[in-house]
């Protein structure tokens, strides 16, 4: 009689300068893993660490024909590490997560059952109320806040890069060919059927947050500037009412003329400051606008790739 074959799952897990993390985080994870009917993968992506992190990926590897391992050429960061994961993965479900232990694998079997029911996207989603607050959770909510205003595309707050896909949304992902890439936002335009799985997040197991204020910079105006073209209409917002405000002083100052009352009309030089002032202030702001979006055209259109590999135990 033939058995049914077992559904392929490959669990992408981006790592940057994790040493001694991933060892544990990865215990963990098999240890959820070995219980359950598919035939998984690990593909582990080294995203350029500095410390010992490859040795204990290496050995990993060696110990767990279940584990492949690429390295990148550098720090692309977190969003292209993912990126050469999924690119890497041929299984019928992708699953991506971190490797520092904020994503519980406990949840894996929850949204492995999930997309058996005919989902395409697992999307997880951190319980806030869970969380002591701290400046990363306030950042957090207030940038969540900001891109559903400006975005068209709905932003979940609190989502994670943990979630499960099924090939189709893997495929539709890969197709997509954009340098900024913030996958969270990507996701959610997408549509497919997807479904929200909330999941209390852990403390990290051991090191520090490897997304430097910088790179939570990079990630947010990632965001915004790919997903919205709303900044420039709020430049031009603002100069369309100073322009109404411009016209109406002419015509009051028209007015005063007209009815003889010109003496009325003193010199106004802090007034006349101010107005310049302002309205210098939004054109910089607005040429500041658009400066930005032609450096992100300038990046999409030398269509550089969006990490490289360095050659190893590169996948088959
Ligand atoms: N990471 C990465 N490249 C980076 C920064 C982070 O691959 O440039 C990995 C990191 O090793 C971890 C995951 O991405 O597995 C999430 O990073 P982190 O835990 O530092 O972010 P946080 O949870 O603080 O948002
Ligand atoms: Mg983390």
């Amino acid at each position: 009689m033939a058995t049914k074959k077992k559904q392929s799952v490959d669990i992408v897990i981006p790592v940057f300068n994790e040493a001694g993390v991933v060892e544990q985080t990865y215990v963990c994870l098999r240890d959820v893993l070995n219980g359950l009917p598919y035939d998984f993968r690990l593909i582990y992506v080294d995203d350029g660490s500095r410390d010992g992190t490859i040795d204990s990926l290496r050995k990993l590897a060696n110990a767990d024909p279940r584990i492949s391992l690429l390295m990148l050429s550098r720090n692309f960061g977190h969003q292209a590490a993912l990126t050469a994961g999924m690119d890497a993965a041929r299984g019928d479900i992708v699953i991506t997560m971190d490797a520092d232990g904020q994503h519980p694998p406990e949840v894996i079997p929850q949204m492995l059952d999930l997309i058996k029911q005919g989902y395409d996207i697992v999307q997880t989603q951190r319980l806030e109320e869970a969380q002591p607050a701290s400046f990363k959770k306030w950042t957090s909510g207030l940038f969540y806040r900001v891109i559903n205003i400006v975005s068209g595309t709905r932003m979940l707050p609190g989502a994670a890069d943990f979630r499960a896909l099924s090939r189709q949304a893997v495929d539709a992902l890969k197709s997509m060919p954009e340098y900024h890439r913030f996958l969270r936002g990507m996701v959610s335009w997408m549509g497919y059927s997807s479904i929200i799985l909330p999941y209390e997040e852990p403390k990290r197991v051991a090191g520090k947050s490897k997304y430097s204020f910088g790179k939570m910079l990079r990630l947010a105006s990632d965001a915004v500037f790919s997903f919205s073209l709303m900044p420039l209409y709020i430049g031009l917002s603002a100069g369309a009412i100073f322009i109404i405000l411009a016209c109406a002083q002419i015509l009051y100052v028209l007015n005063l003329w007209i009815s003889g009352q010109f003496q009325k009309i003193v010199p106004g030089w802090s007034s006349l400051m101010a107005v310049m002032l302002i309205a210098s202030g939004i054109i910089m702001i607005l040429l500041g606008f658009i400066g930005v979006y032609v450096g992100y055209i300038f990046q999409e259109v030398k269509r550089r790739p969006h990490y490289l590999l360095k050659g190893d135990k590169r996948d088959e």
